[in-house]
């Protein structure tokens, strides 16, 4: 079997870089010709990029060319220098790339880089998937759903999905500002867990781009049938110090009764319980939460919760 991994052409892009370099390059990856055409991203946000990246292999290695009926084009490191630094945004003009689009050829590395995206990956496709999710610090469990693109996100399989704010500087919002069908998926990150959600997403990528009609076939239907929230809420500590949790990297994706305790912050030198973080609706709907001990500063995104739409 040659697979779309073994099949995919890479065209490199400089990006203005660091001093000691000049430049870096993009690299996006495209298998295939004619419609319906997609792009799978990850590392928009590099400290969630190489978990994302990870579903792309697996989608790209167990799928035979044959099964391919358009164009499929990946970039799984969007954002390299983000990568690098374990951080949401390149350390160059820490702009956030999913507030760059459409981007500007002349501008600063981030706007550079947005520019290359939109004219080179985003440009032509009728389906947009956009992977982030926990990465580095966090556990994730949801899907954003964007009008017209409620079926791709649900293909997931997530246990929530929640609408996506509308805004045309996001990768997914600019796609969709020019007529493409689009995703974005917050699912996984660094836990026991990583290598299930990235099965998981690999599997809700196969079964999106068989829906979309860029893989032959009939989509087998989702492992469960998401959960659709409300508005979501961010709890963030009063003052930081040392966060230690309660609910663990399984209880992503639950729901848990108010007044469950999710964690605490100590202070770091007294080790005082500071403020201990209670999940604040009847049922708490749990989409994102930090599974491991750390250092946590005041106002820090700590857990993302939402009320269920039942
Ligand atoms: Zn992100």
């Amino acid at each position: 079997m040659t697979s779309l991994f073994d099949a995919l052409e890479w065209k490199r892009h400089a990006i203005p870089g660091e001093a000691a370099y000049g430049q870096l390059e993009i690299g996006i990856g495209q298998v295939g010709s004619g419609g319906p055409v997609a792009l799978v991203a990850a590392g928009v946000h590099g400290d969630e990029g190489p978990w994302g990246a990870l579903a792309i292999r697996k989608l790209l290695e167990s799928t035979s060319v044959d099964a391919l009926q358009g164009t499929l084009r990946v970039v799984p490191c969007a954002n390299p220098l983000a990568m690098q630094a374990d951080a949401r945004n390149a350390p160059l003009d820490t702009l956030d790339l999913n507030r760059s689009f459409p981007g500007n050829a002349g501008g600063s590395h981030t706007e550079v880089l947005a520019a290359v995206l939109a004219n080179e990956a985003v440009a032509g496709c009728d389906l947009v998937i956009d992977l982030h999710g926990g990465g580095s610090w966090c556990v994730n469990a949801f899907a954003f759903e964007m009008p017209g693109g409620e079926h791709i996100s649900r293909a997931f399989g997530a246990p929530f999905v929640v609408k996506a704010p509308d805004r045309t500087v996001t990768l997914t919002g600019y796609a969709r500002s020019l007529g493409a069908t689009v995703a974005a998926v917050e699912m996984g990150g660094r836990s026991v867990d990583e290598l299930a959600w990235a099965e998981r997403i690999a599997d809700g990528l196969r079964r999106a781009l068989t829906i979309a009609g860029v893989l032959r076939g009939t989509a087998t239907e989702p492992p469960i049938q998401s959960i659709p929230v409300g508005e979501t809420t961010v709890l963030r500590p009063r003052a930081g110090g040392l966060f230690v949790p309660e609910v663990k990297a399984a209880d992503v994706g639950t729901i848990v009764p108010k007044g469950t305790s999710l964690g605490r912050v100590l202070d770091s030198v007294t080790l005082a319980v500071r403020e201990t973080l209670v999940a604040p609706f009847d049922e708490t709907a749990l989409l994102l939460l930090r599974p491991h001990i750390a250092r946590l500063e005041g106002g820090a995104m700590t857990y993302v919760v939402a009320q269920p739409l039942r």
